[in-house]
């Protein structure tokens, strides 16, 4: 039992090109992320578990489902061209991080083709900085560039749960509608119209959930309450990332196991 392998330069119209994108080279604090791309797929085809989505959709072999491995070595302002290479054949990217600063480049590459995207963006950090220890590419930025470079029309956020008055008045200033964990009750902006843009930073869970994250921020959702959210999602979803899961920081992989899983059901949410 095994997800299909594919290459990104063979798909299909429709298919769902899974890459990995081993980069951490922008993370501020920790790195390890860029050893998560691997571990996920194999926490995914491990056998301690099956390939049903909780709604049975069955992911072993799936016809549109293809994991195409790592992308072969491309500096960080090229990460465009793989996910450009994908939307030429009309497939869709599922990108793994790599830590968050990969979502402004693969977001260069996803404007190409959707220059009116909305973004639906889960993490405990609005990673709306304008620079952070003199980085503009620092996984705390990248939604900062994303909205400032036009790539995106709409940004909603959910999990946020680190503002600082900094980054209120970037959010302001880019007219982001942020979901704080404090108000989580009243959710908005989800119902977004047009093509959508999913960007999953792992941390957006609470690290009594998913302790394999650079920044444990307590506060956060439990791995029941993501998957509903997402589970009640009915958007046109045109590509996603995966996230900040950091292995060096794991135990004994559970982390990886919640990676695999919210994998699972977001891809049932796109197929
Ligand atoms: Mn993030
Ligand atoms: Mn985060």
């Amino acid at each position: 039992m095994a997800l299909q392998r594919g290459t990104i330069n063979s798909l299909r119209p429709g298919d769902l090109a899974i890459t990995g994108f081993p980069f951490d080279g922008h993370s501020s604090f920790l790195t390890g992320p860029s050893k998560a791309p691997d571990l996920i797929i194999a926490a995914l085809e491990s056998d301690s578990a099956n390939y049903y989505t909780e709604s049975l959709t069955d992911l072993n072999e799936h016809p549109r489902i293809k994991w195409c491995g790592n992308v072969s070595a491309r500096a960080y302002h090229s990460f465009n061209e793989p996910i450009e290479e994908i939307l030429s054949q009309n497939a869709i990217p599922v990108s793994l991080g790599g830590d968050h600063s990969i979502s402004y480049p693969i977001l260069k590459g996803m404007a190409s083709k959707y220059p009116e995207l909305s973004i639906l963006h889960f993490d405990a950090h609005g990673d709306l900085y304008h620079e952070l220890d003199g980085n503009a590419y620092s996984h705390a930025c990248p939604f900062a560039r994303i909205m400032e470079n036009g790539l995106a029309q709409h940004l909603t956020q959910l999990g946020i749960r680190t503002l600082t008055q900094h980054q209120a008045d970037q959010a302001q200033k880019f007219g982001v509608r942020v979901n704080t964990m404090k108000d989580r009750n009243q959710l908005k902006g989800l119902d977004l119209s047009g093509p959508v843009y999913l960007s999953f930073d792992l941390d957006v869970l609470d690290p009594a959930f998913a302790p394999g994250v650079s920044h444990h921020e307590p506060g956060g959702y439990s791995t029941r309450a993501i998957i509903e959210i997402i589970q009640s999602l009915d958007l046109d979803i045109v590509g996603m990332d995966l996230v900040e899961y950091n292995p060096d920081r794991d135990l004994n992989g559970v982390t990886g196991m919640v990676a695999a899983k919210v994998l699972k059901e977001l891809l049932d949410k796109i197929l």
